[in-house]
């Protein structure tokens, strides 16, 4: 491709230059450098996708140690032999600009020097032992996204550290729904899409988020002819394969459920058997579910009453190969102030449904057994006592958060009250994921110590001290994972690009000597892979070559509920203890559009998920030739406020102002304005993305919601204004 840029004239110019230069005159010919260039042997390498959390199966081909192209493994469950678009440009971030080279110390605002990982080291473990003698280990935090081998070894670091407090991800992205479920039926069930009948998805936008193999599900599904309802503010690609897209005013899916229970408690649509075997506090349930009737909730959600009767008779008639999808987080995981009691009542409803353990309904997943480390040879340190620091499971402030998720969006703000003083941060960028920039860096950069480990550079690791790069994916090995009933591990498919990265396990084992913790790492990786894959039966050199390996399933398990009760809780006396709704009931979101204002929501698009992708090259071309980065307002109330397709507006709400141009459509419900996620990158030196889209997350405030604490990511309210054409 470069050579057609080049022109000719030049290019000989420049081939004679080089060959005079190298001395090698006339035998040098760019043709026999093509030609065996082409002949050279293509190596496939088994390896795992990381642009996302599906991580799917993947063959790196590698040609002259350079990485070529990359194909799906047929036997990942998430894979299934398809990659995505953000699979393959996501690649080639081994040889992307913005990658961070070396280990870095930031000397000023915007200002790092690379230093030595000696200097790196000691600096850290010096400033932590500071903070560890002046406030002790419950003001030490360590967040990140978790996969095999940081899941491995960052907690036992944090451990030897004496610190409780580690986080995921999940608090911008799916607490609401797994708080939910853990109260409700204690963990979460997931649909059984292949055998449903009948299945409600709850913005649910498989096609956009998440793995080839669910929308290939959906896909399947649909050719059965499944009726597929697809309830969502915006019609999203989802709905290519739905019997029916129900528009809904944002963040009032709760009120859609709470009716559609109604209808099947007063029609008898409900599974009574199950209800008495498996349920308590039916009684209370049924008491508060009254009131709430489709004509009510048509009030509430702009749904006509009759579809909400169709919907609720539709899962009623079809039991028990009929069900609500369990989510994830658009448009309600951890966006609206209701988004826990809302999950609630899924769960509610399925069991109305008596669909657990069911085909076709809701199925507990029971995955084979992965072994661990011998505990006697190598000792962990003790679990630590220190009190969280970001109120997880803390009485008066997030009670039943899950301490294994954690408040990750709060952490600087808690850093400005003087509540956290040193964070370590794993490939994880809230302060860029996060509503609220301004407060996130602010609140990041009071700590004593921050230290970001990542592969390139991100809003997060522009307020650390010190920056630790860490090879990309297709240059390191990783612990082997357990998904579904395969074992499936990521191995090097390069050299390592730049010299200085290092892989996570040497990182953290190197820095474990610094703070007096090597006795917890006297083992290497591999020592570690083969502890996990040891009851599986599988070797690792098997494993290094097949990349994913299936392996026996274990004998299904009879049905329960990892509740207090054992049952599924439809009234949860722990609700109660705390001050919550113990029966869900309606909530109503903190944001109602108005006749000047619209609901701000977000999502992904097929090619385009977070940060990670937008400063992707190849994905950046394909949004900026096709304008996708641009701002979905409804056509009705682009008309009345004069705004036409492609005009420049201004989005405003009390947190900011940005400028974008529109899409005018009517796949998007009057009182929301869509705006796809992952734009609006404010690192001012990356080579990618910074300048093109603008950002959710800077018009949203930075808050909590008051059970799950997760962070209510589509409560805020624009007003839209056209400033050029
Ligand atoms: S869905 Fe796409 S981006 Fe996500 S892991 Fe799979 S291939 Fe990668």
């Amino acid at each position: 491709m470069w050579a057609n840029k080049f022109p000719r004239r030049t290019f000989l110019k420049a081939t004679a230059a080089t060959a005079a230069a190298v001395g090698v005159g006339d035998v040098f010919s760019i043709g026999e450098w093509m030609k065996q260039a082409n002949a050279a042997p293509v190596t496939k390498i088994p390896s795992l996708c990381e642009t996302c959390s599906a991580a799917c199966g993947m063959w790196v081909h590698v040609k002259n140690g350079r990485i070529w192209k990359v194909t799906g493994q047929k036997d990942h469950s998430q894979s299934k032999g398809r990659i995505c678009a953000r699979g393959h440009a996501g690649i080639a971030m081994a040889y992307h600009k913005d990658r961070i080279t070396h280990p870095m110390k930031r000397i000023a605002d915007n200002h790092f020097v690379p230093i030595t990982w000696e200097q790196a080291y000691g600096e850290i473990a010096a400033k932590l032992k500071t903070v560890l003698k002046e406030h002790g280990p419950e003001k030490v935090f360590f967040s990140h996204n978790p996969r095999p081998t940081n899941k491995f070894y960052w907690p036992r670091l944090m451990a030897a550290v004496g610190s409780s407090t580690i986080q995921s991800h999940h608090s911008m992205c799916s607490t609401g729904r797994d708080v939910a479920y853990k109260w409700t039926t204690g963990g979460m069930a997931t649909a059984d899409i292949g055998k449903t009948k009948y299945i409600v998805f709850l913005g649910r936008n498989y096609v956009e988020g998440l793995s080839p193999s669910t929308a290939a599900n959906m896909e399947a599904a649909h050719a059965r002819g499944v009726t597929m309802i697809v309830v969502d503010p915006r019609h999203s690609n989802a709905c290519l394969f739905a019997s029916q897209w129900v528009p809904i005013r944002p963040g009032t899916d709760l009120a859609l459920l709470l009716a559609i229970a109604n209808v099947l408690l007063a029609e008898n649509l409900y599974d009574k058997e199950f209800v008495d075997e498996w349920c308590v506090g039916f009684d209370e349930f049924r008491q508060g579910m009254k009131q709430y009737t489709p004509e009510w909730a048509s009030t509430m959600t702009d749904i006509p009453a009759e579809t909400i009767y169709a919907i609720a008779r539709g899962l009623g008639n079809n039991r028990p190969a009929s069900c609500i999808e369990q989510g994830y987080k658009a448009p309600n995981g951890c966006n609206y102030a209701n988004g826990t009691q809302m999950f609630r009542m899924v769960a509610c409803v399925n069991a109305l449904l008596g669909n657990y353990g069911k085909d076709g309904g809701m199925k507990f997943s029971n995955p084979p057994k992965a072994g661990s480390l011998d505990a006697k040879k190598y000792p962990a340190p003790p679990k630590p006592k220190a009190a969280r620091c970001d109120g997880a499971g803390i009485k008066g402030e997030f009670p039943l958060c899950q301490t294994s998720q954690g408040i990750v969006h709060l952490m600087p703000q808690r850093a400005l009250e003087g509540k956290a003083k040193a964070g370590f941060l794993y490939r994880i960028n809230v302060a860029r994921n996060a509503p609220g920039p301004e407060l996130l860096t602010k609140g990041y950069k009071a700590l004593d110590l921050l230290v970001v480990c990542d592969v390139k550079w991100s809003e997060t690791a522009l307020c650390a001290h010190y920056i630790l790069p860490e090879c990309c994916p297709a240059e390191r090995e990783d612990l082997p994972a357990v998904v579904s009933s395969t074992v499936t591990m990521r191995t090097a498919a390069i050299g390592l690009v730049h010299s200085e990265c290092k892989p996570l396990s040497q990182i953290v084992t190197e820095f474990a000597g610094y703070i007096g913790a090597a006795k917890y790492f006297n083992f290497t990786q591999d020592d570690v892979a083969n502890a996990i894959i040891k009851p599986l039966g599988v070797k690792l050199d098997e494993l290094r070559v097949k990349g994913t390996i299936k392996v026996k399933a274990p004998a299904p398990k009879p049905l329960s509920f990892k509740t207090k009760s054992k049952k599924v809780e439809l009234y949860c006396k722990a609700f109660a203890d705390h001050g919550f709704a113990p029966v869900p009931q309606w909530e109503p979101p903190y944001s109602k559009a108005g006749k000047d204002t619209f609901v701000l929501i977000h999502g992904k698009q097929g090619f385009m998920s977070h940060t990670v992708t937008a400063s992707d090259p190849y994905l950046l071309a394909i949004a900026r030739r096709d304008g996708l980065e641009r701002l979905w307002i409804n056509a009705d109330r682009a008309q009345k406020m004069g705004i036409k397709d492609g005009d420049l507006v201004e989005v405003a709400s009390p947190q900011a102002k940005g400028r974008v141009r529109v899409k005018v459509t009517e796949r998007v419900h009057p009182e929301a304005a869509y705006l796809p996620a992952g734009y609006g990158r404010l690192v001012p030196f990356l080579k990618t993305g910074v300048g093109f889209g603008i950002s959710p997350n800077d018009f949203t405030p930075s808050r909590a919601e008051a059970i799950s604490g997760h962070a209510m990511m589509m409560e805020v309210l624009v007003t839209v204004r056209k400033v050029g054409e």
